[in-house]
């Protein structure tokens, strides 16, 4: 109520300004002071917001001096803000506006910060500076490729956020997939612990469990919040969350307001208007805020390319129920760990098939835990059964859902298909449905599972056409609906490989919204927002940072180029022993080899090589005591070429000196 307020107070404290500029400075304040006496009764008939406040008059009295200040912007707007700290500051305030802050400055400016997910599809980060206040949108992680050998995960370099971690006002979450939530354990451990998190309450579970991996590092304060929910953070924030639809539970847009402008970022989203748990998009509140005005859209391009409208989640369940009825014996589904509403439809269908439901994998056991505790999957009793027990029900009242739709080796579905499953062994009469499509990148992988699947005879379900999946991602006619919606004076964007921001691109300027209104970004680009536009103004740090067991960004180029020869050509350790004074060759020497030849069969490479280098190492003359780099090199030299000349091979050759 009391921001309410205050806006109009500097609304019409603006448009008096603007009329008659010879007003002078008294009349203005005793104008000013009329209003207040009416927003100081208002304040008293609210009783939480006035009690323990002894003197609300002195509070605004004051206000009404520092706002008339107009030489000094930067100190009215934090005395002003300091007077509101304890009604709004880190709560969630229904009655903030948004969208409606006065731009009384043109020379106020804000900064849109994307630090991931630009030019690539994945590790979702942006950072929203005003003045000297961060928020923070989303944090997540990408999976590494195969270039990356040896990496589990790819973060966002945090480099700009540590540096300004002061700033940091709070982590505003869209929703609960990796690429969003995946790196926030690392992101806290470069910020200040005290920064909240604000997500739905799917999402905040989901992050709270990405914690328990990596020890030592406490989850934050988190803070849940519903469609419209609105949080003032800092002085200048105020943050609203706009229900969306996207194939998990709880997926939200953001819009941000600051005195310097409006900006909106959808999240992932896709317009589903049969949603599966009947939450549909907010698309009332998504037209009046483009109506008070968004000055930046910041919108997900993941389906740039896609014409038309993405089927509904729903449609799904339509096909699952077709190939459940076709199907005589046990069912394999696999599916994403993280896609909620798939789950849901599976565990629907599985019950009006009176199939029992076993799972595996780490993943989605996690996800079925934490999403039927919080009333967001509905698992009728006694349907869940161990893996260990499947074999106790016939097999056309048994599906057994895991992971893999990826091809990764380790997952379920790979070991299923390798026959290295454990409990699980593929027959004549089994149907197997992967409820994905490759991942550009996987697509050997997965056909390599098919094709495994099918020479046990099993019926394999999988291409698109049998409709078993859609994607959580708006196509173009939906990406069209949301420019249309918001109607942003500039465009941005994000989420996506530059080929699709640059289609989402083409997409807005057949919406209307003018070229040079659109601004293509890479991650760290800094994009200045004020009331005269939006435009490209610097850049910060960014790129990645790339995660291996409990390192996180210790391993760089030159460690992966030895992973990368070692997993080409393998290694050779030559060992030799020198006398500490003369050193001359003592014993050795000794070679053994990974991944090069089988030594075995190559006893005589090695025997020669060994003799090769023995030879060498007797006749350097010229040694100097400790000069171990040059025995080194000679070890090196001579292997290298002996093993080349005779396998055409360059494995990583380590030479080892030991002293007597
Ligand atoms: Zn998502
Ligand atoms: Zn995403």
């Amino acid at each position: 109520m009391l921001r309410k307020e205050d806006n109009r107070t500097i609304v019409q404290e603006h448009k008096r300004k603007n009329a008659s500029n010879n007003k002078t400075e008294v009349d203005e304040i005793k104008a000013k002071l009329k209003n207040m006496k009416h927003e100081i009764k208002e304040l008293k008939s609210t009783p939480n917001e006035t009690k323990g406040k002894t003197k609300p008059k002195k509070i605004h009295s004051k206000q009404v001096k520092v706002e008339s200040d107009e030489k000094n912007d930067k100190k009215k707007i934090v005395k002003h803000a300091k007077n509101n700290k304890p009604v709004t500051k880190g709560k969630i305030d229904k009655k903030a506006s948004v969208g409606q802050i006065i731009k009384n400055d043109p020379k106020d400016k804000m900064y849109v910060i994307p630090l991931g997910g630009l030019e690539e599809v994945g590790k979702n980060i942006t950072a929203i500076q005003y003045r000297d206040e961060i928020i923070i949108i989303d944090s997540g992680v990408i999976f590494p490729d195969d270039n990356l050998l040896g990496i589990d995960l790819v973060i966002p370099d945090f480099t700009f956020l540590a540096n300004n971690k002061d700033k940091i006002k709070g982590l505003f979450v869209t929703h609960g997939h990796e690429d969003h939530i995946g790196s926030i354990p690392y992101l806290y451990e470069k910020i200040d612990k005290k920064v909240p998190i604000y997500g739905g309450k799917l999402t905040l579970a989901l992050a709270k469990s990405k914690f328990e991996n990596r020890l030592g590092t406490r989850p934050p304060k988190m803070k849940e919040i519903k469609g419209r929910s609105r949080i003032k953070a800092g002085k200048y924030f105020t943050v609203e969350f706009i229900k969306i639809t996207h194939s998990i539970t709880d997926a939200y847009s953001i819009c941000v307001t600051t005195p310097a402008g409006v900006v909106f970022h959808t999240g992932d989203f896709k317009i589903d208007l049969t949603p599966v748990d009947g939450e549909g998009v907010d698309f009332a509140r998504l037209a009046e805020i483009g109506q008070k005005g968004v000055d930046l859209l910041l919108s997900d391009s993941t389906n740039s390319e896609v014409e038309g409208f993405t089927p509904s989640e729903k449609s799904v369940g339509v096909a699952f129920r077709n190939e459940f009825a076709k199907a005589k014996g046990r069912i394999i589904v696999a599916a994403f760990a993280s896609h909620v509403h798939r789950l849901q439809q599976i565990i629907d269908v599985a019950k009006e098939h009176n199939r029992k439901m076993a799972i595996d994998g780490r993943s989605l056991v996690k996800v079925f835990e934490i999403a039927s505790k919080l009333g967001y999957l509905d698992i009728p009793d006694g349907m869940l059964v161990s893996l260990a027990d499947v074999d106790k029900y016939n097999d056309d009242n048994v599906v057994i859902l895991c992971t893999g739709t990826q091809g990764e080796p380790m997952a379920a579905l790979s070991r299923i298909a390798k026959n290295m499953h454990r409990h699980i062994k593929i027959k004549e009469g089994d149907t197997v449905i992967i409820s994905a499509t490759p991942i550009p990148g996987n697509e050997k992988a997965v056909s390599n599972n098919i094709n495994n699947l099918l020479k046990c005879d099993a019926e394999v379900v999988f291409k698109k056409i049998a409709g078993i999946h859609v994607s959580g991602h708006g196509s173009k006619d939906e990406q069209k609906l949301m420019l249309n919606l918001i109607k942003p004076k500039y465009f941005m964007p994000v989420h996506g490989e530059h080929k699709m921001l640059r289609a989402h691109q083409e997409t807005a300027i057949q919406t209307g919204i003018p070229k040079e209104n659109i601004i293509i970004a890479q991650n760290g680009s800094k994009i200045e927002v004020s009331s005269q536009g939006a435009k490209l103004k610097g850049k910060v740090n960014a790129g990645s940072v790339l995660v291996d067991g409990l390192g996180v960004g210790d391993i760089g180029h030159i460690v992966l180029r030895d992973r990368q020869q070692l997993s080409q050509d393998g290694v050779v350790v030559i060992v030799f022993t020198i006398d500490k004074v003369t050193g001359q060759l003592v014993s050795g020497p000794d070679i053994v080899t990974r991944g090069f030849v089988y030594s075995k069969e190559s006893d005589e490479i090695i025997k020669e090589a060994s003799l090769a280098i023995k030879e060498r190492l007797m006749n350097v003359d010229n040694y100097s005591a400790k000069d171990w780099a040059m025995l080194k090199s000679i070890a090196r030299d001579v292997a290298s070429k002996y093993f080349y000349n005779k396998t055409k091979r360059n494995p990583m050759i380590l030479p080892i000196i030991m002293e007597v």
